[in-house]
């Protein structure tokens, strides 16, 4: 079984620059602690075309979880729901479940039930809605041969509360069991050019291992390097071990180029 994962980011806001797109970076942080592999994060404009086309493109490949978040919300152009039916090949029907929720939702906050807040209740059939507990529009989830797709709201409270009450826990159990484990050192007066062949080095030592340096200071005044290890493994222990061997050989290699390692 393979564990492999996509985040697919919906909305204009985000390509013309005036969203900053943290949905995809918490979910990626999130899904990579559940131990499962991202491989992508695509972002689409509000456009059939495009989600049509990532949708079937992430089926096709057999990705096993995919979460969206946007278009999920009540006005014109939130049609997620819509084009998940189309590139599922489904109907785009009413949904009993999804329909009580939304009405339930409404009713308590006395609001009117309005034919734009009906189409909340809307889904591809065969999906299964998840509920919402901070806004209206339910959360979609939905399975097409070895692939699970989830349509959250691109609302970062709602996407998040969803998320964490309903999808992650599933995920967690029919995930891998990995556990994911990372630390870091901040390294000062190496440039990151001179750190690369260390790094390099460290990487050969364990296939399992990724270390990866973010550079933070300025590259040739100041060079200030934080050098990342993290692995996935089984076990905890294990984890550890292998990241405290790497960071072990990494300690004295910068150290013996000069590089001071500020913390650890
Ligand atoms: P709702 O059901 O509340 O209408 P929605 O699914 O329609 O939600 P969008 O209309 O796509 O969501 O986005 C609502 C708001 O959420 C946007 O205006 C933006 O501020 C924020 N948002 C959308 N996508 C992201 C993202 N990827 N990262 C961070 N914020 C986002
Ligand atoms: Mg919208």
């Amino acid at each position: 079984m393979s564990y492999t994962a996509w985040i697919i980011s919906i909305g204009n806001e985000l390509l013309i620059g005036k969203t900053v797109n943290t949905n995809a970076s918490w979910l990626a942080r999130k899904l990579t602690l559940l131990g499962y592999d991202v491989r992508r994060i695509i972002t689409v404009p509000d456009s059939e075309e495009d989600e049509v086309e990532v949708f079937r493109d992430a089926i096709k490949r057999g990705i096993r979880v995919v979460i969206s978040t946007g278009g999920l919300g009540p006005t014109f152009d939130d049609r997620t729901s819509e084009y998940l039916a189309k590139a599922l090949n489904r109907k785009y029907v009413i949904n009993d479940e999804a329909l009580r929720l939304v009405v339930e939702t409404f009713k308590s906050r006395g609001l009117e039930l309005t034919e734009p807040r009906l189409k909340q209740a809307k889904m591809p059939e065969g999906a299964k809605p998840l509920p919402n507990p901070v806004g209206t529009a339910p959360g979609i989830w939905v399975e097409e041969g070895n692939t699970i797709i989830i349509a959250l709201p691109g609302v970062p409270a709602e996407m998040m509360a969803i998320f964490e009450n309903y999808v992650e826990p599933r995920l967690r159990e029919m995930g891998p069991r990995l556990h994911f484990v990372e630390k870091s050192i901040t390294v000062k007066g190496v440039p990151e050019a001179d750190l690369a062949p260390i790094i390099e080095k460290g990487m050969k030592m364990s296939n399992r291992i990724y270390i990866k340096s973010h550079p933070k200071g300025h590259e040739i005044r100041a060079p200030l390097v934080e050098v990342h290890v993290y692995v996935s493994s089984e076990d905890i222990k294990s984890a550890e071990d292998e990241i405290n061997r790497v960071l072990n050989f990494l300690i004295s290699a910068i150290r013996e180029k000069g590089g001071e390692v500020l913390s650890a």
